[in-house]
């Protein structure tokens, strides 16, 4: 699981998270809501330490990764690389390797970053491209592909470093409209094969509330509320929240 307790992250004196707490039981799926600019997407991008933050502690099925000192210098510890390692995080531009068929594009990390050998990692790609619905694309390259081919083929990249944890970062958001269902779709069934701990950022209500275990909000770089996704969604206590969702409608 994932535990993020009084983190603050600012970019100059721009506080954009404010010590904030979150925490994401091992095998959870939580949906992260809320306004453009809430801080949302430095959440995910400090959990997978692409940012440093000024203070407080992230740590990772247990193990500290945002110890200020290694996250400055750029140089994590062995334990820290280790931890990382456990980490998938799929963006919103997939970010695909161009020059690579699908089938390697999901072998390549798994091969050089685990040392996996090669011919289990194109076993092990080959499921995961049958997962993701797409098991007759793999010697296809990605420009051949539909944006939201592309992104499935982002989240089964993901699932080859068998992660125990997977960050989505509004991975509909760059789609066409009709794109957006199958890619919704493949994460569904991702969550119901598998037991990584999900932490869902997402603009689309309907999927937060069928995927998420929890719906977290937040407003200003800090949880507002949180519980179960048909009291967050449909019923809410604060007034921040209520505004945001009618906001919506
Ligand atoms: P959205 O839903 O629009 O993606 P978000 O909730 O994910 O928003 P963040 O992307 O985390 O929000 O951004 C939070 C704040 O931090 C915003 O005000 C943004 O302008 C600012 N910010 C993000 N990245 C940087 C950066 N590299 N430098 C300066 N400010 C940044």
């Amino acid at each position: 699981g994932i535990a993020m307790a009084g983190v603050t992250k600012q970019y100059g004196d721009h506080r954009v998270l404010d010590a904030i707490d979150l925490d994401v039981r091992g095998g959870e799926r939580v949906a992260l809501i809320g306004p453009s600019g809430s801080g949302k997407t430095t959440v995910l991008r400090c959990i997978a330490r692409l940012e440093a933050i000024e203070s407080g502690s992230i740590r990772i099925e247990g193990h500290e990764i945002a110890r200020m000192a290694d996250a400055r210098s750029g140089k994590a510890s062995a334990e820290v690389a280790a931890a990382m390692r456990g980490v998938g995080m799929v963006f919103q531009q997939y970010n695909l390797f161009p020059n690579m068929t699908v089938l390697d594009n999901l072998t390549i990390a798994p091969v050089k970053v685990l040392g996996v050998d090669k011919a289990e990692a194109r076993e092990r790609a080959a499921g995961l491209l049958d997962l993701v619905g797409l098991g007759a694309k793999a010697d296809a390259y990605p420009a051949r592909l539909s944006g939201g081919q592309q992104q499935r083929v982002a989240i089964a990249r993901s699932l080859a470093m068998q992660p125990s944890v997977l960050l989505f970062d509004e991975v509909t958001s760059a789609l066409d409209p009709e794109l957006v269902g199958e890619v919704l779709e493949v994460i569904r069934g991702v969550a119901a094969q598998s037991d990584v701990t999900m932490l869902i950022v997402t603009h689309e209500m309907q999927f937060a509330r069928d995927i998420g275990d929890r719906v977290v909000f937040m407003e200003g770089g800090s949880v507002v509320e949180q519980g179960p996704p048909e009291k967050v969604l449909a019923d809410p206590e604060n007034e921040r929240t209520q505004r945001f969702l009618r906001r919506l409608l």
